[in-house]
């Protein structure tokens, strides 16, 4: 039953990479389902990937992509039936500014989590105006404290550490302090129960399904544009890149 196999995540799996060729597991006009997939789907705050396919009736954009459970859909500018198989092409330079800002996102929580004894996440939202923001269970904390990560989290990007991936099983994830960094949610464990980690070399370690670079220097420098207090266990940081 070759329409209910899941997409193959090459997001995970090849995370720099940004085209691929797959196979065509259902289709009706303006949405193909793939074989496998580098389209990012969205999720965590960070947007689903653009981009384009390219299959021998032509090319079409990529509006956004659906998924429901492992079943994930490629929503296409125009109602076009594609049934052949396809090159799919990830937007470069807004799959870069993402990893950009999710990276940045993950140093300031790091740092905030340092200097605030464990604060949590509560959200998070990658724009595509160069600007992210988080939101951190900070109560009580000054915000003038907060605006002064800015030259730390600097340090972090210019330091230029290696951010990898890993997987730990479950168990060791709910054990690991800090690990499990959402006040609210947590990354869907992988089909072989095992937690996918996001490790900044010396500096952090949390569980993320989203898209990162390879080592911290590929961002611009960043600057905290605003704290707001939203309520008492939400203090939402705004960043941009500065670069
Ligand atoms: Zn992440």
């Amino acid at each position: 039953m070759i329409g209910g196999l899941p997409v193959r995540a090459l997001w995970h799996e090849a995370p720099d990479l940004l085209e691929f060729e797959a196979g065509v597991l259902d289709a009706q006009p303006g949405r193909v389902r793939l074989s496998r997939s580098a389209f990012y789907p969205g999720g965590g705050g960070q947007p689903a990937d653009r981009g384009v396919l390219r299959w021998a009736g032509g090319e079409v954009r990529v509006v956004r992509i659906e998924a429901d459970g492992e079943i994930v859909w490629h929503v296409l500018a125009e109602p076009v039936l594609i049934e052949t198989s396809v090159l799919g092409m990830v937007d470069a330079l807004f799959r870069r500014q993402m990893c950009q800002l999710h990276t940045d996102l993950h140093i300031v929580n790091a740092l905030a989590f340092q200097a605030f004894h464990g604060a949590l996440v509560t959200g998070a939202q990658i724009g595509d105006d160069g600007t992210a923001r988080i939101d951190l269970d900070l109560p009580g904390a000054d915000s003038d404290r907060v605006r002064a990560l800015e030259p730390a989290i600097n340090d972090a990007i210019r330091q230029d550490l290696i951010v990898g991936q890993l997987y730990v099983p479950a168990e060791a994830a709910t054990a690991e302090r800090g690990l499990l960094r959402s006040r609210s949610v947590s990354p869907p464990p992988q089909a072989d129960g095992t937690i996918r980690v996001i490790e900044i070399a010396g500096l952090d370690r949390q569980a993320c399904g989203g898209t990162h670079l390879s080592s911290t220097g590929q961002s611009p420098p960043v600057r905290i544009l605003k704290v707001d207090n939203k309520g008492r266990h939400n203090r939402r940081i705004r960043i941009g890149l500065a670069g």
